[in-house]
């Protein structure tokens, strides 16, 4: 029952082998710097010492081929044949309306994956070129694509239009479709089993909250609302990404500072977020350290934040008609108690409040953290996206779990 999982970006490809039933990682690591002067592989095979192995990698096709002349190795290897390997799952960005769950991929899903590459020019193009690699390196294992916006299909007009007209959702697509949607799935379905509740019973406010953020409103084991857009760059403020702002900044920007597309594109991108306001760092770590220095914005970064988000749990709350649960997860969500205290600071008026020292020794480990009179509980659950595509690649490829 053994799952390859790739992650494949336009000069990198991560990958973990991993057993889909019992979750146990066998391997893990990521080809960097494929196409690229010097690429090489980071890898960690369990029970071993990590290592880093320079390797040829001119394009992916490569670096799958390298991967596995890895995994198969005497000295870093986790299997002995290639047959070891039932299946792989392919993490894919985009899946439009077209894909509301994981497929098996075929010639037909290859050319609806591409034509998705207009919503996601940075993503599927390399998701793309990580699957045909893996293709043509195992001919005859089954290959699974999994979608970061499959879990949020559910949404209704009401939630995912934007106010434009009718016709662009029509002919462009554009509307929202919200990503993160494996982990968003994973950690509220992890919550549900935790509290021993029907998912379909519950309703989940899932805060996957990293170096990208999104915020989901899951009712009846469904999503009706999220806060990342057509595109990841909306919702909240990120590392180095805008999020929500006026629209009309873009064209005032274009107009007064003489920007092209292309460098409003990267402004908002890459140049925004915490890391535009604090002009420090896209690190939360960095940005508590300046706060403690007392460096004015890096402290206001990290309020526009905490603020942003608590905006959104009390408007999904409105959305849901109430909430069960709250759940933090991803590198801040997972670790930064101050954030979790802060995204949840005022809500007990609608029956949540943290409590302060069970929040303060979580890091990296699942646990509730609210108070016990707390109507609404508040959870910490590490996102495991790997486990979630393994699981996903074992359903669709039909093997027993
Ligand atoms: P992710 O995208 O989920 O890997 O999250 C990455 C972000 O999580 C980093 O940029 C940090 O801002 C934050 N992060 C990760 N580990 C910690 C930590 N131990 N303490 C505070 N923030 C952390």
């Amino acid at each position: 029952m053994l799952v390859l999982v790739i992650n494949a970006g336009s000069s990198s490809l991560k990958y973990q082998l991993l057993n889909a039933v019992t979750g146990a990682v066998l391997a893990k690591g990521i080809a960097e710097r494929i196409g690229l002067a010097e690429p090489f592989i980071k890898h960690n095979s369990s029970g071993r010492e990590a290592v880093t192995l320079p390797v040829d990698m001119p394009n992916h096709k490569v670096a799958v081929q390298a991967v596995l002349t890895v995994l198969l190795s005497d000295e870093h290897g986790s299997v002995k044949s290639m047959d070891e390997i039932d299946a792989v799952g392919h993490r894919v960005v985009h899946g439009g309306e077209r894909f509301s769950s994981s497929v098996m991929i075929t010639p037909e899903v290859k050319r609806a994956i591409r034509a998705c590459y207009e919503l996601a020019p940075l993503h599927n193009p390399p998701n793309m070129t990580g699957i045909e690699a893996c293709e043509e390196a195992m001919p005859g294992v089954p290959q699974v694509a999994v979608f970061d916006t499959a879990f949020h299909q559910t949404m209704s007009p009401k939630a995912f239009m934007y106010a434009l007209p009718y016709e662009l959702y029509e002919r462009l697509g554009i509307r929202k479709y919200g990503f993160h949607g494996t982990s968003h799935s994973y950690v509220a379905r992890r919550v549900a089993e935790l509290l021993d509740k029907p998912f379909e019973s519950l309703k989940i406010i899932t805060c996957h909250l990293g170096n990208g953020s999104s915020i989901a409103a899951i009712q009846n084991g469904r999503c009706v609302d999220t806060s990342m857009g057509m595109t990841p760059l909306a919702g909240l403020c990120m590392g180095t990404r805008c999020g929500d702002i006026d629209p009309a900044i873009v064209t005032m920007l274009m107009e007064k500072e003489n920007m092209t597309r292309q460098d409003v594109d990267t402004l908002m991108n890459k140049k925004s977020g915490v890391m535009g306001i604090s002009g420090v760092s896209s690190d939360f770590r960095d940005l508590y350290a300046a706060a403690g220095d007392g460096h004015r914005r890096a402290s206001l970064a990290l309020d526009i934040f905490k603020y942003q988000c608590r905006k959104l749990i009390g408007s999904y709350a409105a959305a849901m008609g109430g909430v069960d649960v709250v759940v933090f997860t991803a590198g801040i969500g997972e670790n930064t108690a101050d954030v979790r205290m802060g995204a949840c600071e005022g809500l007990a008026y609608m029956g949540l409040s943290i409590d302060p020292y069970k929040n303060a020794a979580v890091r990296g480990r699942e646990a509730i953290i609210s108070s016990d009179d707390s109507v609404v509980k508040v959870l910490v659950i590490p996102t495991n996206e790997e486990l979630a595509i393994a699981r996903e690649t074992a359903r669709i490829t039909g093997m027993k779990l």
